[in-house]
């Protein structure tokens, strides 16, 4: 099945998805494991009289999007607690049986301490344990993971990791060569801990995009944390040939080091004007001898890099822009 991507934001459209949804809210055998804290005073009057709680509201908003089609539905209750192979099991069943060329998982609930991991009855699952179902069974189809319980930004961050130790250079062209397809949405940072009914009531909304809406913050300050690893972001189109460095690493586009590298020089070639998008190389001396060279006078600029773009007119295109090294 061809991808579709959104051509200005360079990142992949979902197609039809089955949706598993696990909700840990079961008892707490260790003091590493921390539960989301209540929010009792969250205003939800907005939705249905059936949204009681944070799981009907999950419910609700993965029903409210055509296509998204919940498949299971599987509640860790209080005396009821199921341990970790029994969820692994769960979701490898659902990569497995799914006719859909994507799945979403929506997590919802306890999280290891520092870790965001998924936490049951003798044992946690953690991105990498996500990642080898993904690679033995899903592979080359897109994944959307949406994590909303206490550290939930580490699975993103461990996702940066994975794929700069596999050496998958970033842009969302070689991840997709490499058979990944992968996008990961936590209701808060690494370091925060996520309050109930936050991320569901005011950060969820779908489109093509996956999510189109969330809150830049939310109440106690919680923050979502969005990555994309569909995202192209070497300057072209979604369907020709990637022109991102084999150095660039995934840890460098989250901090913006990538960006740092890239600029746009405006100027006139054969008379017209002419823009071209270059990544420098990544040494300090070239960068100062550039940016001295920009300041005036004509510049070669290959000699300093490598030329992502170039094109006619005072401006790069719209799509162009977007498609910069930034998650
Ligand atoms: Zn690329």
């Amino acid at each position: 099945m061809e991808t579709k991507y959104d051509e200005e934001l360079g990142i992949v459209i979902p197609p039809e998805q089955d949706c598993l949804v696990i909700s840990s809210t079961g008892k707490a055998e260790n003091t590493d494991v921390i539960a989301r804290k209540p929010n009792p005073d969250r205003d939800n009057s907005d939705l249905p009289s059936s949204c009681r709680c944070d799981l009907d509201v999950v419910q609700y908003r993965l029903d409210s999007d055509p296509k998204k089609k919940i498949t299971s539905v599987l509640q860790d209750k209080k005396g009821e607690e199921k341990d970790k192979n029994y969820y692994m099991e769960e979701i490898e069943l659902h990569m497995k049986r799914t006719l859909k060329p994507a799945v979403l998982i929506w997590y919802l609930g306890h999280g290891g301490s520092e870790t965001g991991s998924w936490c049951f009855r003798g044992g946690r699952i953690t991105f990498t344990d996500v990642l080898h179902l993904y690679q033995q069974h899903f592979r080359s189809k897109l994944l959307t993971l949406i994590i909303d319980c206490p550290y939930a930004g580490n699975w993103g961050l461990s996702c940066v990791e994975e794929f700069d130790r596999m050496g998958i250079p970033a842009c969302g062209h070689q991840a997709k060569r490499r058979g990944y397809m992968i996008k990961v949405f936590s209701s808060c940072h690494r370091d925060q801990i996520a309050r109930e009914l936050n991320y569901s009531v005011d950060s969820v909304r779908f489109k093509d995009d996956g999510l189109y809406f969330y809150a830049e913050k939310l109440p106690e300050g919680q923050k979502p944390f969005h990555l994309d690893f569909t995202k192209i972001t070497c300057g072209q189109k979604p369907n020709a040939e990637c022109k991102a460095p084999h150095d660039w690493r995934w840890k460098d586009l989250l901090s913006g080091n990538l960006s740092q590298r890239c600029y746009l020089v405006r100027g006139r070639d054969r008379d017209k004007p002419a823009w071209h998008y270059v990544v420098l190389h990544d040494e300090e001396s070239i960068r100062t001898q550039f940016l001295e060279r920009i300041q005036g006078g004509t510049i070669d600029v290959v000699n300093f890099g490598q030329v992502l773009a170039s094109g006619w007119g005072t401006d790069p295109p719209k799509y162009i822009k977007a498609l910069l090294p930034h998650f």
